[in-house]
């Protein structure tokens, strides 16, 4: 499954958008100097330039307290420039991420990961959604994979792409599973998928005789090796799957892909073009 190729298009029809609306803005927040963190940093940043949006790169030092980033946090809502707030994680360990996630205001929360949010995707009724499982799901529609009525297992469980991608595949009615570290005999549940998606971040933890024959495969894992980006999926997992995402080139540019349409959609509510549930 080509998401470089689905991706690229997303972002031609999210630049058409933008222009429609005049005007989008991102503000990107990273504190500290991980340097997995600021490659995301940087490829959000050019994706979101080359889409017309407007990014605003704010750099913290990994000696930041929680008060400071709380307190920019709370200056870019303020701000009406900025459509759409993204703070990378993961945060350094002074910080509480759930405290500084509580600080955005749902409707600029382009990563989708205020309680309001995650709340809303709980109830079946999305607002602005982690952009990873979202891509996922753009993909999965591209590629016309059956959901509805089939076996999805999700190994992983994080907020950001385990959690919110077991609820999406709900919402589209498949029978989902989720597996974590301390799911037990974990090629027992991935043999019974139709569709498996794996966001561990362990490399070859998904080997081919986990994987049912014909069954379709979403390899979200990105780990660094000397020989260059992983997944979690073994090579030979190709000749059982009938669909599988590279690595990289498939979930990765989609999750891009997908941050930005969060970030034009934050814009449309905040100019009212887009109902946003309000109590
Ligand atoms: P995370 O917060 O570390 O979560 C990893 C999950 O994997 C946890 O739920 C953990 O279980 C589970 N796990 C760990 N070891 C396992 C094992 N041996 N068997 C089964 N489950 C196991 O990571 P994340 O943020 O969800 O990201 C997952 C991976 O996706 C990482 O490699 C990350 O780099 C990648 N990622 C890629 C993109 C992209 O755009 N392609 C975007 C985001 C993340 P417990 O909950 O029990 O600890």
């Amino acid at each position: 499954m080509d998401g470089g190729a689905l991706a690229a298009r997303l972002r031609e029809e999210i630049k058409h958008e933008v222009a429609e609306l005049g005007h989008v803005g991102l503000a990107t927040v990273l504190v500290g100097d991980d340097p997995a963190s600021e490659v995301y940093i940087r490829l959000k940043h050019k994706a979101a330039d080359e889409a017309g949006i407007e990014a605003i790169d704010h750099r913290l030092p990994a000696t930041t307290t929680e008060d400071e980033l709380v307190e920019l946090v709370q200056h870019l809502q303020k701000d009406d420039f900025v459509d759409g707030i993204l703070v990378q994680t993961p945060l350094p360990d002074q910080i509480d991420e759930a405290r500084v996630m509580l600080a955005i205001d749902p409707m600029k929360d382009v990563d989708g990961l205020h309680p309001f949010s995650a709340g809303q995707l709980y109830l079946g009724r999305p607002t602005l959604v982690p952009a990873t499982p979202l891509g996922v799901m753009h993909l999965l529609d591209e590629y016309k994979i059956p959901i509805a009525g089939s076996r999805a297992v999700v190994v992983g469980r994080s907020s950001l792409v385990g959690k919110p991608m077991a609820l999406l595949l709900l919402q589209a009615n498949a029978t989902v599973t989720i597996c974590h570290s301390r799911t037990e005999d974990l090629a027992r549940h991935t043999l019974d998928a139709d569709l498996l998606v794996a966001a561990v971040g362990l490399p070859d933890v998904i080997t081919a005789d986990m994987v049912k024959q014909g069954a379709t495969v979403i390899d979200v894992g990105i780990t660094r090796t000397e020989a260059g980006l992983v997944g979690d999926v073994e090579e030979d997992v190709a000749e059982v799957a009938t669909f599988l995402t590279p690595v990289p080139g498939g979930v990765g540019p989609m999750t891009i892909a997908a941050l930005l349409g969060n970030a034009v959609r934050a814009a449309r509510y905040r100019r009212g073009k887009l109902a946003f549930p309000r109590i």
